[in-house]
C-alpha cells in the first residue's frame, strides 16, 4: 500500500460501549484502505464518537467538537461526528457547527468506511493490495485510542427495550438487538490474537442476551475457554431475576472476573416504579449477597440517581441504609437532570437542584466512609492482577481482577521488570481516596 493511504483518528467519548463501537469504525476504515494515526493532529479524517447520556456528557461532546474544529484549521482534515450526539441532534449540528463535515448516528459504525468513500471521493489507495489475513491480525478491536492495552471490549448486543423514564438510550440506539454468536466469537478471537488478555462484554442490556440467562451463561463459558483469555468481564447486568439466576452459573465459568456490575439507580420501590424499573431494597440486597456468596472476593459496582421526580427524604434514607448494610465497593452517583425526549422530561415533583446536590453529597460521604473500611480490609492482602500500562519510568498501573478497566480503582506498583499484560499477584500496601499502591509479588 503506497503513501496515498489516508489516515484516521477516532476520539471516543462516553462509555465502554462507545469504545466497542469505535472498534467497529476502526475495522471498517482499515478494510476500506485507510490507516490509523496516533493523534488527531496527524489524521486526514478525525472521527468523534460522541456521547449525550447526561448533560455533562453533551457538554463534553460539544467542547470536543469545538477543539477538533480548531485542530482541523491547521491541515486539510475532515471532521466526522458519529454516535449518540449526532443521532440526537443532527439538525442542530448541521446548522450550528460548520466545522463538522459529516455526521451519522448509531447503528452505522461498521459501515464507516463505505460512508466515507461515498462522501469524500478521495484516493484511499488500492484496497485490493490488502492482505486480508494480515488485516485481521492488525485490526485489534482495542487499538482505537491506545495500541498497548491488554483489555478489549466486545459488544454482544445493542439497543434496549426497557424504557427507564430517565434514559434517552432506547431512542438513540433503538430496540434491543443481539449480535450473532459468530460475530462475538470473531471479535473476541481478533482481540485475543492481537494480545488482549481481558475481554469486557458490553451492551445496553447484557442480561437480555438471547432473552435467556442460560444462553448468556453458555456464551460466557464458550468465551472463557478461548485460547489466550485470562479475564472475562460481562458488564451492565440489569438487577432483575435473570441476573439473580445467572449468578448460579458464575462458579462454572473459569475465567470470570470476581466482579458484578449491576446498576440499581435507586432502592426505593416507589422511586423505582416511577423510573419504570423493577426491584426493591430487599431484592437488591439478596442479589448482591448472593453474588458475594457464589464468588468469594467478588466486588460490586452500582450507580444511583438522586433527585428523580417524587423522591422523598425517606427514599434517600433507604439508599443510605442500603449502603450501610450492603457496602457496594464501587458507587457512581448521578444528580438527576431531565433529558429531552424521555418519559421523565415532564414529570412533576423534581427536587430543587441544590437539594439534589445535597442528597448526592450525603450519599457520597457515606460511600467514602465505607470505602475507608473497604480499603483497610484490602491492606496486606494479595490479589490476582494485570498490568495495564506504564505510569512513568519504573511505575506501573496495575489492576486487580476485582476492578474493571478505565473506571475502577488501580494500584501503582514500582518495578523495573514488569510489562503491559503481565498477570500475577499484587500485595496492597497503602491507599489514597480511591487508588492504591502495592507490591508485585508473583508472576
Ligand atoms: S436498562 Fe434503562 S438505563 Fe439501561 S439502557 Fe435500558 S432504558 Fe437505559
Amino acid at each position: 500500500m503506497g503513501e496515498s493511504r489516508k489516515s484516521f483518528y477516532i476520539t471516543t467519548l462516553g462509555c465502554p460501549k462507545n469504545t466497542a463501537d469505535s472498534a467497529s469504525i476502526h475495522q471498517s476504515l482499515l478494510e476500506e484502505g485507510l490507516k490509523p494515526s496516533l493523534s488527531p493532529e496527524d489524521s486526514d479524517f478525525h472521527f468523534i464518537n460522541s456521547c449525550t447520556f447526561i448533560q455533562s456528557a453533551t457538554e463534553e461532546t460539544i467542547q470536543t467538537i469545538l477543539t477538533a474544529g480548531e485542530i482541523k484549521k491547521s491541515r486539510d482534515q475532515k471532521l466526522i461526528v458519529v454516535g449518540c450526539f449526532s443521532q440526537r441532534y443532527p439538525d442542530a449540528i448541521q446548522q450550528d457547527m460548520p466545522e463538522v463535515d459529516l455526521l451519522f448516528g448509531t447503528g452505522k459504525y461498521a459501515e464507516a468506511g463505505r460512508i466515507l468513500r461515498e462522501h469524500f471521493p478521495l484516493d484511499f489507495g488500492n484496497q485490493k493490495e490488502f492482505n486480508k489475513e494480515m488485516l485481521s491480525k492488525l485490526s485489534v478491536s482495542d487499538i482505537v485510542e491506545n495500541y498497548s492495552k491488554p483489555y478489549s471490549y466486545v459488544k454482544i448486543s445493542d439497543g434496549c427495550n426497557r424504557g427507564c423514564a430517565f434514559c434517552i438510550i432506547p431512542s438513540l440506539r433503538g430496540k434491543f438487538k443481539d449480535s450473532t454468536e459468530e460475530d462475538i466469537i470473531t471479535q473476541t478471537q481478533r482481540a485475543l490474537v492481537s494480545g488482549a488478555k481481558e475481554i469486557c462484554l458490553v451492551s445496553q442490556d447484557t442480561i437480555y442476551y438471547n432473552k435467556s440467562e442460560e444462553k448468556l451463561a453458555e456464551l460466557l463459558k464458550k468465551i472463557s475457554g478461548m485460547q489466550g483469555l485470562e479475564i472475562l468481564r460481562p458488564l451492565y447486568l440489569y438487577p432483575d431475576k435473570k441476573t439473580y439466576r445467572l449468578l448460579d452459573y458464575f462458579p462454572e465459568i473459569p475465567k470470570l472476573a470476581p466482579y458484578l456490575e449491576s446498576p440499581l439507580q435507586h432502592v426505593s420501590a416507589n422511586v423505582l416504579k416511577s423510573m419504570n424499573r423493577s426491584g426493591d431494597f430487599e431484592f437488591f440486597k439478596d442479589l448482591y449477597n448472593k453474588a458475594r456468596a457464589v464468588m468469594p472476593g467478588l466486588e460490586i459496582r452500582t450507580s444511583f440517581i438522586l433527585g428523580f421526580p417524587g423522591e422523598k427524604a425517606e427514599d434517600v434514607d433507604l439508599i443510605l441504609r442500603f449502603l450501610e448494610e450492603v457496602k457496594p465497593e464501587k458507587v457512581n452517583l448521578f444528580p438527576y437532570s431531565p433529558q429531552e425526549g424521555t418519559k421523565g422530561e415532564h414529570m412533576k415533583g423534581k427536587p430543587a437542584d441544590r437539594e439534589i446536590a445535597r442528597r448526592v453529597n450525603l450519599v457520597r460521604e457515606l460511600h467514602l466512609s465505607n470505602l475507608e473500611t473497604i480499603h483497610q480490609e484490602r491492606l496486606g492482602k494479595t490479589y490476582d492482577a494485570i498490568v495495564d500500562e506504564k505510569a512513568e519510568d519504573g511505575i506501573w498501573v496495575v489492576r486487580r481482577f476485582q476492578d474493571a478497566p478505565e473506571i475502577d480503582e488501580i494500584v501503582f506498583v514500582e518495578s523495573d521488570s514488569l510489562k503491559v499484560g503481565d498477570i500475577g499477584k499484587v500485595l496492597i500496601d497503602s491507599y489514597q481516596e480511591y487508588d492504591m499502591t502495592g507490591t508485585w509479588v508473583e508472576s
